[in-house]
């Protein structure tokens, strides 16, 4: 072992080392963190001075989090709440940590959260709860691909245990839809994962039971994912079947409050929620019927150690106002939440706090993490659709001379 910084350093400028292996070196990844960042200021010719200052263990996020790391970055994290939630279990009432750099954002849904809890709370409900892995694979033609789907669907049991002997809290449900075009067929396997996000729980199974029915088949399996599954991209697939929690949120909010809180009436919210969610993100072929989902899920994530690349499934989804007798009913229906209060980056010291805040860290918690996001999505889309409207009535009413 050869902890002399300047010595590594020059190892790594004439290639001998390469920037990968300096944890090899070094004592341990912490200096192997201070040794990476001084060679790139160096071959840079840049001061890190910031990114170099930390309090997180750098050897913990080297086993499992990231490779060639130089520091961390900082964004700023605030709060915003408290909001009521009535789930059907409990009632929670809690402040949310939110980082960003989006100047406005938590103010905005602070209002948000404000008018939810002069509304007696919003009510939560998770209607569904999976991840999902769907490799693609060749057959001969489509008479072997057709026998193929027929297969799975009959050895469906001894594909569970053989998927489910990886690990103890994924459970395989359900292996549909099985997508078939030309001679590649897509088994889309469809796990609950207890309280982890479960993508490397489900990449593991799903490797095992398609050895399975490699071992069983004539078949060439192409890719562990098919892109049928389908991982941080936004889809149709997704926002009809469900990935991670599928959730809605939605809170009657009296006239007066919506007079007196957002400054505007129910009928003018409904009327630009129904002009611009939902006709104006249908001529733009969206799959995000919202004003802005993606803020509020993507300063939760980056706070509480969720992967951030998730935020653009969590960006899908549907925005819907009413009135209802003179009041306003204001839902968000979120199909594709992958969340988790264990594994991935949940162990970072930060995320730990952040969910502490909540007390939603570890076992048991994800579903109540899960409705806590979901409530602060509607907090953000009723104030900033509530923003919207009281311009909307402010300019109607100058332009009618009143
Ligand atoms: P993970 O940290 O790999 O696994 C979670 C582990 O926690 C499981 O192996 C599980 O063990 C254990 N566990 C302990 N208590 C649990 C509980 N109450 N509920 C569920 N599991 C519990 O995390 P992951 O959620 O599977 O994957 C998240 C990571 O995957 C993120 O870092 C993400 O960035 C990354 N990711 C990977 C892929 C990929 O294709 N591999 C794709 C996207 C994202 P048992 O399995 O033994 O039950």
């Amino acid at each position: 072992m050869n902890s002399n910084t300047d010595e590594i350093i020059e190892k790594l400028d004439s290639g001998e080392i390469r920037l990968h292996e300096i944890e090899k070196y070094a004592e341990d990844a912490n200096q192997a963190t201070d040794i990476r960042r001084k060679f790139i200021e160096e071959k840079t010719n840049t001061q890190l001075e910031h990114i170099g200052k930390y309090s997180i263990d750098m050897t913990l996020t080297a086993q499992k989090n990231i490779e060639n790391q130089i520091g961390t970055i900082q964004v700023p994290v605030g709060v915003a709440g408290p909001v009521i939630i009535n789930t059907e279990e409990e009632t929670i009432e809690t402040y949310v940590p939110m980082a960003t750099t989006e100047g406005a954002l938590l103010a905005s849904v602070n209002r948000g959260c404000s008018v939810i809890r002069k509304s007696e709370g919003c009510s939560v409900s998770i209607l569904n709860n999976q991840m999902t892995r769907a490799p693609v694979i060749k057959t001969k033609n489509i008479h072997d691909a057709n026998k193929l789907k027929i297969w799975i669907e009959e050895h469906f049991n001894e594909i569970k245990e053989v998927a489910e002997s990886t690990t103890n809290h994924g459970k395989l449900i359900k292996i549909d839809p099985i997508a078939i075009v030309g001679h590649f067929v897509y088994p889309r396997f469809v796990y609950e994962t207890g309280d982890s996000m479960g993508m490397n729980m489900v990449t593991i199974a799903t490797q095992e039971a398609i050895n399975y029915i490699e071992q069983e088949n004539d078949i060439h399996v192409i890719a562990l994912s098919g892109n049928f599954c389908v991982d941080k991209k936004p889809s149709a697939l997704n926002m009809i079947e469900g990935r991670g929690k599928s959730i809605v949120a939605e809170v009657t909010v009296p006239k007066e409050i919506v007079e007196k809180t957002l400054k505007t009436t129910p009928d003018a919210v409904v009327e630009v929620n129904y002009a611009k969610n939902l006709v104006g993100s249908a001529i733009s072929g969206s799959y995000g019927y919202n004003a802005h989902f993606a803020n509020m899920i993507a300063a939760v994530f980056l706070a509480c150690g969720q992967d951030p690349a998730h935020v653009v499934e969590g960006s899908i989804g549907i925005t819907t106002a009413e009135t209802v007798e003179g009041d306003l009913y204001f839902s968000v229906t979120i199909p594709d939440l992958p969340v988790a209060t264990v594994g991935g980056g949940t162990r970072l010291e930060t995320a730990t706090e952040s969910l502490n805040i909540m007390d939603v860290k570890g076992s048991g918690n994800v579903n109540k993490f899960a409705s806590i996001v979901a409530s602060i999505v509607l907090a953000g889309e009723l104030s900033l659709v509530g923003a919207l409207a009281a311009g909307h009535l402010a300019r109607a009413h100058k332009e009618l001379g009143r």
